[in-house]
């Protein structure tokens, strides 16, 4: 146990209501925590599941001040909490990750100059913010190329792709000319994901590569183990890894990456960094034995971290949309799992349960 660790009956505050939250919560119920989620919808998820909830804005103050006199440690299930409210908070409580992490994190740019800080390869990329920086960044990157929104995209939303002889200026008009980066078009062979956790003392845990497959921009499957080399799965391990020691990082990040191929060779290029559990880490809820959103409650409680064991290949699909109305052909399947979010509404796109399906060793 780290120094101040919490102890069973403590209460970690949650910033955040939707299905990580939940999950996170549920985890923590376990281990004899108690959660308090923050949260502005008044529909959120994750407050069915927990002890305490606040329903309020992330600029409402007095609202977050009773939040932190009701906590005794903060963290966050989305990496769009707004900077202030962080600062707010980590004024009061310890709030892990460190709000720093969110700062590199919120914005593609200072994301992807972070890494390419640490050596570690990127798909090429430039800023963009006028019309002449867009040419420059064509002239420099080639096309076809992905133009994405600095801050606050998610999902394939605030992307769009300049194929070649297309006109780029369209592009950017569709992203209502925000400030953006342009990004390399990676012809990868496959994506993968490693979910990593640091514990309060800099221990690093990493779970097994995962191969993840997208629908319209969207993760719908996830695999473990990917098929890669063992290599590749070193190397992928070892990104996560100095990324997450370069942030001082306390808690669960996921980094994404592509596995590109060079003739024989594999290279991977890391696509993006979520500071948070993330989706394609659902497996472990019931494909290990130690799950990440344990993993995370741990690290933010100043617990030693889990050492988790795969209970064999397993595949995690996501239920999007109205595919949640068809749950129940899941629920007689050998060997799966079934979670439903209890979202209220379920638009299309939206994430609205998963299943895991484990096949054995
Ligand atoms: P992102 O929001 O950056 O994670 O992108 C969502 C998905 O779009 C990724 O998981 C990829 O499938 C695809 N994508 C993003 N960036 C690129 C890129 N530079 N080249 C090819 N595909 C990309």
């Amino acid at each position: 146990m780290s120094a101040g660790a919490l102890k069973p009956g403590a209460t970690i505050g949650i910033l955040g209501g939707g299905q990580l939250g939940r999950m996170l919560a549920l985890a923590a119920a376990r281990l004899g925590f108690h959660c308090h989620v923050y949260s502005p919808e008044r529909d959120s998820c994750a407050f069915d599941v927990v002890r305490a909830s606040t329903c309020a804005a992330y600029d409402d103050r007095a609202a977050l001040a009773a939040f932190a006199e009701a906590v005794d440690v903060v963290t966050y299930e989305f990496e769009n909490v707004p900077a202030q409210c962080a600062a707010f908070l980590a004024a009061r409580r310890p709030v892990l990750p460190d709000p720093e992490v969110l700062e590199t994190t919120q914005d593609r740019l200072s994301e992807k100059n972070f890494i390419s800080k640490l050596k570690i390869a990127t798909a090429p990329y430039a800023s963009v913010h006028s019309a002449t920086q867009l040419a420059d960044a064509i002239e420099k990157i080639g096309l076809p190329a992905v133009l994405k929104t600095r801050r606050l995209g998610y999902d394939g939303k605030g992307q769009a792709k300049i194929a070649r002889g297309a006109d780029p200026n369209a592009a950017w008009r569709t992203l209502r000319h925000a400030p953006c980066i342009l990004e390399g078009f990676v012809n990868f062979e496959r994506e993968v994901s490693v979910v990593a956790a640091r514990s309060r003392d800099g221990k690093v845990v990493c779970f097994d590569v995962t191969e993840n497959e997208h629908r319209d921009h969207i993760l719908k499957f996830s695999k473990v183990p990917a098929a890669v080399t063992p290599t590749i799965a070193w190397e992928a391990r070892d990104i996560a890894q100095q990324i997450a020691k370069a942030f001082d990082y306390v808690g669960v990040l996921a980094v994404e990456m592509f596995v590109v191929r060079k003739g024989k060779r594999h290279t991977l290029l890391v696509n993006e960094i979520a500071p948070r559990v993330h989706n394609s880490g659902h497996w472990t809820i019931d494909g290990a034995s130690v799950s990440q959103f344990e993993q995370h409650i741990r690290a933010v409680a100043g617990w030693p971290l889990g050492k988790p064991v795969r209970h064999g290949r397993v595949q995690m699909t996501n239920l999007i949309g109205a595919e949640i109305d068809g749950y129940a052909k899941w629920l007689n399947v050998p060997g799966v799992a079934v979670h439903l979010y209890g979202k209220k509404d379920a638009r299309p796109g939206r994430k609205t349960g998963h299943v895991t399906r484990i096949f054995g060793a």
